[in-house]
């Protein structure tokens, strides 16, 4: 991109992304080029300004699209040296059940994908707090970090996924 389409200025600069390019002009912030990476680098931008993981972002953001779902915080926890992000929610209202099933069955279908296995565990503060964690076995290192980030990547897009599928949309029950 030589020429922003939006302003037409020719100060553009590159945004890499997971091995992608966006470009963004510097004058209005237009983006083109790879709708992934320009996705991608919106979703970071996002998550620094309200101050969220840029890892933990995309999953949080598709879990607070849910109906029922109220995403309270996504935080690490710290397990020997190193902290695991987690993911947690509460009901708004029955519609919530109903998507709590159908994450934790978007769970075992991604399980191939995933590097570690994820739980959602149920605890009580006040109301029923769900919260999505990685559980990796064995003792903990920096790559346990890098399949972490690596699978809250998968998560995201594997229930962004299936919330449209009909099984999801249109539970039986
Ligand atoms: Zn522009």
């Amino acid at each position: 991109m030589d020429v922003c389409p939006d302003c037409g200025n020719h100060q553009i600069s590159p945004r890499p992304f997971d091995g992608l390019v966006a470009f963004e002009c510097d004058l209005c912030g237009a983006m083109a080029g790879d709708p992934r990476a320009i996705h991608g680098v919106q979703m970071t931008q996002k998550a620094r300004e309200l101050g969220i993981d840029p890892h933990l972002w995309p999953l949080m953001h598709v879990l607070g699209g849910l109906p029922g779902l109220h995403v309270l915080d996504a935080r690490r926890v710290e397990a020997a040296r190193f902290s695991l992000p987690c993911v947690q929610w509460h009901l708004v209202d029955a519609k919530g059940f109903a998507q709590v099933e159908n994450l934790t069955k978007s769970l075992m279908l991604s399980r191939g994908q995933l590097q570690l296995p994820w739980r959602i565990e149920l605890s009580y503060e006040r109301s029923m707090v769900f919260t999505l964690l990685p559980c990796p076995q064995g003792p903990l290192s920096d790559h346990t970090i890098v399949q972490v980030e690596h699978d809250l990547d998968i998560l995201a897009l594997s229930i962004t996924r299936d919330s449209r599928l009909s099984w999801w949309v249109r539970p039986k029950n």
